[in-house]
């Protein structure tokens, strides 16, 4: 296989891209979360590719994207209510939805699972090569299975550049975190992971108080624990502890030690002996969020003995992000 080719975000190139997936090919794409490596969800060889390319388990369910509301009717059982709603309010958007899959949707892409996580992605590019290629397309995080996830076309470039041939540039992601998937298949909506959309809002579309979280005990429908919900996930190779917001690392004990925090005035109020670094300049948690995984990727290739960074309180964007960074951080 080529090393891979970046194409810039042009009309020529959106019709490169459908062409090359109804052929079967895979590109890696942008949407608003992450960069997706994509193939054409109904086509089982492109499918299997996506996991081999990634090194990702078969019992990891792929996330299929679509651009109408007819290829979620044409790809689900039943379209529940609470579908509808979280529809009208976040899609296009970073929003996923577990609903009872069709006889369509091949085994594969569902991990044997009876149902089938669909998103309707906003980046304007994910939505033309959807659009203009007519097809459902299965698309996980573009980065070997377990490392941080990509938010640049580089980033795809840098993991995946000798596996895949085409990554369409569309600059850095806007959101930076995966989408948050609400499970709509049962009787009552359950949150399976935090995303860009807090569960308040989720919970405010569906006019309930609150939107019930998904343990691992209660997922006996799952063959595994979905992964996405791996205790060990998005995960640098430096060793990282979380310091909960307001609080500072500990006095510096020699090595090279970085203090990603979460705005500029607590990164400048680290002890002395550290490297300085924050995810936003006033705290604000959505940058802080669409920062993330490209300041993890920089920090990680510094070579760094240690890595402290501050955890957001588990509100709002800020649940996501604490989501992401105790994957991030576990061992
Ligand atoms: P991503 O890693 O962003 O591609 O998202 C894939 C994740 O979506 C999986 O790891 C699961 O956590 C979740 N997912 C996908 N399909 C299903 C499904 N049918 N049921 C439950 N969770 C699913
Ligand atoms: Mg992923």
């Amino acid at each position: 296989m080529p090393k891979a080719q970046i194409l810039a975000g042009t009309a020529d190139t959106v019709a490169r891209a459908s062409q090359y997936l109804r052929a079967g090919q895979l590109v890696a794409l942008p949407t608003e979360t992450v960069y997706g490596l994509a193939g054409h969800a109904l086509n089982k060889e492109a499918v299997t590719n996506i996991f081999r390319v990634k090194g990702r388990p078969l019992i990891d369910p792929l996330i299929v994207h679509i651009a109408h509301w007819e290829q979620l009717e044409a790809l689900t059982s039943a379209q529940p209510e609470a579908a509808r709603l979280l529809a009208k309010a976040f899609w296009p958007g970073p929003l996923t939805m577990i609903l009872p899959k069709a006889e369509s949707v091949p085994e594969l892409v569902t991990a044997g699972n009876p149902t089938v996580a669909l998103r309707m992605p906003a980046h304007p590019l994910a939505r033309s090569i959807l659009q203009a290629s007519g097809l459902p397309l299965a698309a996980p995080s573009a980065n070997p299975f377990g490392y941080i996830s990509p938010t640049t076309a580089q980033h795809v470039a840098d993991s995946l550049g000798e596996r895949i041939a085409w990554i369409v540039d569309g600059g850095p992601c806007e959101r930076g975190l995966e989408s948050t998937i609400v499970d709509v298949s049962g009787e009552k909506p359950r949150l399976l992971r935090p995303g860009p959309i807090p569960p308040e809002a989720i919970a405010s579309a569906l006019g309930i108080d609150s939107i019930a979280v998904a343990t691992k005990s209660e997922r006996e429908d799952i063959p595994v624990e979905a992964p996405g919900m791996l205790t060990r996930h998005y995960s640098p190779r430096t060793d990282m502890t979380l310091i909960p917001c307001g609080q500072l690392p500990p006095p510096a004990r020699g090595g090279q030690a970085a203090w990603l925090a979460l705005s500029r005035a607590s990164a400048q109020n680290a002890p002395r002996g550290y490297a300085r670094y924050w995810l936003s300049e006033t705290g604000n948690l959505d940058e802080a969020a669409a920062a993330l995984f490209s300041l993890l990727r920089k920090l990680d290739s510094q070579g760094l003995d240690h890595l402290y960074v501050e955890e957001p309180a588990k509100t709002g964007v800020g649940l996501a992000l604490a989501d992401r960074l105790q994957r991030a951080a576990s061992r």
